[in-house]
Formats: C-alpha cells, structure tokens, sequence
C-alpha cells in the first residue's frame, strides 16, 4: 500500500517511509492510497476473531505487500496480547467498549504498540538510531513511553503540558528512564504539539537527528485504532440492529479510525463526536465553519484540543463533502459540571465507574439515543477511571481501586527536564540530551 499526502495526493510514498517520515515535508498528513473496502460476509468473518485476529486480517489488506504473513502474524500478538471487551450497561442497547486494557490502561496503548513492534520490525534493517519526539496531552506519553521502553535503536522524547497531566499520566511518562526523556514544557498542549511540528521542518534537526513522531498524526497509529470497532462489531452483531459509537474526542485520532472502519465496510449507522468545552468540530458539524481555538483546561485533559490535528482526515474520508459528513456525525459537548453529573448518574444507574473522558462519551450516547430508538449504542471507554483517581474518587465520593501496574509507578521518582513554550529551547536542550 501506498500513502499520499492530504496536501498532495499525486505524490505516494511507501509504508515504511510513512512510517519513520510520520508527516509529509508539505506539513499535510499521510493517508492510504486506497481504503480497502470489504464486503459484509468478509468482515462478518473476520469480526469472529480476537483483537490480534483481527489487526492480522486488516493488517495484510495494508502492509501484505511489504511485510510477509508471518512477520506480520509476529508483529500483532507482539502488540496486542490483550482485549478490548464490550461491557454491557442496557442489554441490546448501551455498552462500552474498554479499551484501557493495555499496560498503559488507555487506548493510546493500541496505536503505540503496534507501532513500535512495526518500527523496530524495519530499524532492524539498519543500524540507525531513531529519534521518536512525541506531545502529549496526558495517555499519548503513557502508552509510547511503555511501548518503546527498551526498544533497541530507539530514543523517546516526550512533550508534556506542565500541571496539565494528572500525577500518574506524569509519572507514566517520566519514570521508566533508559531511552525515554520528557520534557516538562511551561504551557499548554497545543504548544507542545507546535514544538514538534516545528522540529520535524527544522532542517539542522534533522540533519543531525533522525526524527520520528509517535503522535496521532502517524498513519500507523491510525490505522490500529481501526481493529477494536470490528472487534465491537464482532461481541454485538448478534443483537442485530445497526450500531452507533460515541467516541469521545480531541486531536479525532479515534473517531478517524472509525470512520476508516467505516469505509473498509463495518456497517456503522452513526458517529457521535463527544467533547468537552474544546467544540471545535462540534460547532463545525453545526455551522461547516471550522475555527480552530485555544485549548481551554478540563477535567477530561486529554481532549483539551483547541485545533485537532486529525479534522483533515476525517474530512477526507468523507471525501470533503459536507453534507455527507453532517449525514454521518454527531456532536454534542459537556462541561466539566455536566460531566462530573455524568459520572455521578452512570455510577448511580449502572455501578459503572466512567474516567472523564469515558463519561463524556456515554453522555453523547445517551443524547443520541434519546432520538434514535433503533440502534444499539456503543461508547467507547478511553482510559481506566484509577489514571484520575483523585478526580473520580471526589466525584463519586468513594476509592477507586489502581490495578497493580500503575500503582508501582506511583512510588517511583519523577525525572523531566523543564523548558519554556519555545522550539529553540527544546532544540537545544533535546541536542545535548541526545549528544
Ligand atoms: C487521547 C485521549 C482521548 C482523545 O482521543 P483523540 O484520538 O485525540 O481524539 C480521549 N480520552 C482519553 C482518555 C485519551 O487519552
């Protein structure tokens, strides 16, 4: 498979190149040359299987003619030893798909384990030591930093937004030490974001460096995220009435691998794009005015997304139609009051602890679902409620168990170098860590 630029579809680039290159020198984004569409008995079939089955079978339609079968069969059991499994809240009618099965306990986990298994798959060709920078709003840094950790060949920098991460994302981030650095950057996300866009055009970077990014914007992030809505499709198709997914969103690196799903052929009634006060694209589903703002700080942080970087693709996928997009997205936003009511009341009905993030998204279903009496709705859970455990657990006003792997980290010490909002400090201070 090929991958063209979204500022330039003539020119393709190969797999690899998409990968390690992550975004086009003409500041666009990578996207497959084709979607491969399949048709309902074929994804019938392969929506059978686990996670990893299934991220085989998708796999080969993208990377069959550069990676072989059994590389590739390697390569997914590598990335996903686990499950992304529907939890039932209304029988035949409201579910969560927990994606924070991982080791990082969010979804991040799925795009950034098979992307590290296919980069070290291809840096074995070579001798070259990888410089992976990546910003994070919380979960990005997590799950790169554990998916790389101890990746030979690989060095991880990683941006993250000072007092804006809850205490264990932060120490997800700058705890493991060996080839992962942070840096504590004295602003917001979006500057963090802007740091590395900027680093990828910087030509002396670059000609000392080999730079890689781990952000949403790399087509192998994507693409991965597109496995775990078969694989909902697998666990309900029986209930048999068309399926609606309510992705709660920021940088729309998930609800674009829905969509992406969508045009392979997994019959998808609905989106519902779920957001905190960071609306962008739900005011553009409204007016088809896209404004792009400041990010404003919430309790759901990783989707504090003023400009998301992912709203190209998924008008792409669309074919930049508006009308086509209306016809396929909804949006509804909260605030962080609304929110915590959300917690409050799933908890109350369901005994379902929601993360922020997953609230958000249940929120959105819910909404929709007051007006569309035939689907089954599905709300994908982003993250584990322990990752804001002060947060929930004064919400809901009672403990909220950690799972062993995260409460080790939390006795670790934290090592970040601090910088200002400003490229040339993190070019300086990222030449002499890596010198
Ligand atoms: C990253 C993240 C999101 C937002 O996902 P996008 O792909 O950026 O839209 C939502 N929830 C959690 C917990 C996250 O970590």
């Amino acid at each position: 498979m090929r991958f063209y630029s979204t500022n330039n579809p003539d020119v393709t680039v190969s797999a690899e190149e998409a990968l390690f290159h992550s975004m086009p020198a003409d500041n666009g984004l990578y996207m497959p040359a084709v979607v491969p569409y399949r048709n309902a008995s074929f994804v019938d079939h392969i929506a059978e299987g686990s996670l990893a089955d299934i991220a085989f079978e998708i796999s080969r339609l993208y990377f069959g003619d550069t990676v072989p079968d059994h590389a590739l069969a390697d390569l997914v059991q590598q990335a996903f030893p686990f499950d992304t499994p529907v939890y039932e809240l209304e029988k035949a009618r409201k579910y969560v798909l927990e994606l924070f099965h991982g080791p990082s306990l969010a979804f991040k986990d799925v795009g950034a384990r098979y992307m590290a298994a296919f980069m070290s798959y291809f840096s074995q060709k070579t001798d070259k030591e990888i410089n992976i920078l990546v910003a994070t709003s919380g979960d990005t840094g997590g799950a790169v930093a554990m998916g790389f950790h101890n990746v030979e060949g690989v060095r991880v920098s990683i941006l993250y937004p000072k007092n804006r991460v809850s205490d264990l994302q932060e120490k997800q981030l700058t705890t493991l030490g060996g080839n992962i650095q942070a840096f504590e950057v004295d602003g917001s996300f979006d500057d963090c974001q802007a740091i590395v866009k900027t680093a990828f055009l910087d030509e002396e970077l670059n000609k000392v460096l080999s730079l890689s990014s781990a952000n949403s914007i790399n087509i192998f992030r994507l693409i991965p995220q597109s496995f775990y809505y078969f694989r909902a499709y697998g666990q309900l198709k029986q209930v048999g009435t068309p399926i609606v997914f309510s992705t709660p969103s920021g940088n729309f690196g998930n609800l674009s691998a829905g969509v992406l799903a969508q045009r392979m052929g997994l019959p998808i009634r609905k989106f519902v794009a779920a957001t905190n006060l960071n609306n962008v694209v739900p005011n553009f589903l409204v007016s088809g005015l896209y404004e792009p703002k400041e990010s404003v700080s919430t309790i759901s942080n990783a989707m504090d997304v003023g400009n998301p970087s992912n709203f190209v693709r998924l008008c792409h996928l669309y074919g930049n139609d508006l009308d086509t997009i209306k016809q396929n997205i909804d949006g509804y936003f909260y605030t962080d009051d609304e929110t915590k009511m959300a917690m409050q009341q799933i908890y109350q009905q369901y005994s379902y602890m929601a993360c922020p993030h997953t609230a958000v998204g249940i929120k959105g279903l819910e909404h929709y679902l007051e007006n569309d009496g035939q689907a089954c709705g599905v709300a994908l859970a982003t993250a584990h409620p322990s990752k804001f455990k002060p947060l929930v657990e004064s919400v809901l006003g009672r403990p909220v168990d950690v799972p062993e792997r995260l409460a080790r980290l939390a006795e670790r010490t934290k090592q970040a170098v601090a910088i200002p909002a400003n490229f040339f400090a993190f070019k300086e201070s990222l030449l002499q860590t890596v010198a």
